[in-house]
């Protein structure tokens, strides 16, 4: 070819291949696309989880790294990232149930998932039916011949149920059920639902995985290539893919999930025990205290509790609004997870979908308090939170 002109040499920059080294780190791969030199193999490509990579929507190597990670800390075959956790909710539930069928979920469940699973229930012909997260009887009392899943929480938003996964998922197992579970609270590093019989997890890498506050993402981990391929075909049919960038910040993240893990733990016992102390206080929900119901359970199952808790107000709605417009250094936001302490009121806010009846059902009261349990000094956030009660 005679040389190019300008126009088109800024187009066409060159790519030096890396010989001899290669990058620590995973590369961004921030392309829409991958160019062939092959037209046979983009063609043998095009609609295979495991081909050459063809277009961002089915696959891009960033990903396909956090896709692996998160596989192997789970414990998985393969997993399928997703552009935020309801994305990776919804392939799994969009993805695997139809019209006519049945599933099973516990009762408490993360609002945003409740409110799908009502949409599900009102425009796609799914019925629904709740079953408390640690009843193997009650799920064996619901299922029908329709049914399909079982949906469940490690450790349940906000008031930190932990889910009897052991018990459930083999009882779904012995009914030929799929259970897939929602491990965001308690992350690959305090369980991991695929020893206890799972056969899909769940996360929103919005929180713990990522840890940062700085990304929205999603991933559906399977136990079975033949479900995850199934999975697979309809996620990128719902386009519910990751993008490169989120991908890369969640892998960073990741490196030091088990140091924040270990302190968002230790400040939540710190914080929880010195509250159920307070005066002010009339209840802490949090599993790793003798006082919650899931204590026994989770003394069993997980090696650490989790840094999400809430409290109750002896003041209720207004000692609530009153607390959350107090505290200097934890802030008021959603989401939670990440290294900052956060805090919020479910009652107006994650829970608004809820009807008062729902809440009661989910044990939310009006004067609950979320805190995500950030990775400061201990005694900063307990100073702060001791003059915002006060
Ligand atoms: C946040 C969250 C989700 C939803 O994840 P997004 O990333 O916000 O879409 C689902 N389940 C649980 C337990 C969560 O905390």
């Amino acid at each position: 070819m005679s040389e190019l002109r300008p126009d088109t040499k800024a187009v066409h920059i060159p790519m030096p291949p890396i010989d001899g080294s290669r990058p620590i780190t995973m590369p961004i791969y921030q392309t829409s696309g991958f160019v062939f030199d092959d037209p046979a193999v983009m063609a043998a490509s095009m609609g295979r989880p495991d081909g050459s990579y063809v277009y961002g929507r089915y696959s891009n190597p960033t990903v396909r790294s956090l896709e692996l990670a998160v596989a192997g800390l789970e414990g998985g075959t393969s997993a399928i990232s997703t552009g935020s956790g309801m994305g990776a909710i919804n392939v799994v539930l969009l993805g695997l149930l139809r019209p006519g069928d049945h599933l099973v979920a516990q009762r408490s469940l993360y609002g945003g998932t409740a409110a799908m699973i009502n949409e599900l229930a009102e425009r796609f012909g799914i019925t629904v039916s709740y079953v408390p997260e640690n009843d193997p009887a009650a799920l064996r009392a619901a299922v029908r011949p329709e049914t399909k899943l079982v949906y469940l929480e490690t450790i349940s938003n906000p008031m930190t149920l932990v889910a009897d996964l052991p018990a459930m998922c083999q009882a779904a197992r012995e009914l030929g059920i799929l259970s897939v579970v929602d491990n965001t609270f308690a992350t690959p590093l305090l369980c991991r639902p695929f020893e206890h019989g799972a056969d899909i997890v769940v996360h929103s890498t919005t929180k713990y995985l990522s840890g940062h506050t700085d990304v929205v993402g999603g991933i559906a981990v399977f136990a079975d290539q033949e479900l995850y391929e199934r999975a697979w075909r309809f996620a990128i049919e719902l386009g519910a893919s990751a993008d490169p960038f989120a991908a890369w910040l969640t892998l960073r993240g990741l490196q030091t999930l088990a140091l924040r893990m270990e302190r968002h733990c230790s400040n939540a016992e710190f914080l929880a025990t010195r509250l159920a102390e307070h005066p002010a206080v009339t209840a802490v929900h949090w599993p790793g205290l003798a006082s919650h119901p899931s204590y026994e359970l989770a003394g069993k199952l997980l090696p650490g509790f989790g840094g999400v808790f809430s409290f109750d107000l002896a003041g209720g709605r207004a000692a609530g609004e009153k607390f959350m417009s107090s505290v200097r250094l934890a802030l008021l936001a959603p989401s939670l997870g990440g290294v900052e302490t956060l805090i919020l009121h479910p009652a107006t806010t994650s829970h608004r979908s809820l009807s008062p009846d729902e809440l009661r059902r989910s044990g939310i009261g009006e004067g609950t308090v979320r805190v995500s349990v950030g990775i400061e000094h201990p005694e900063d956030l307990w100073a702060d939170v001791a003059q915002a009660l006060a």
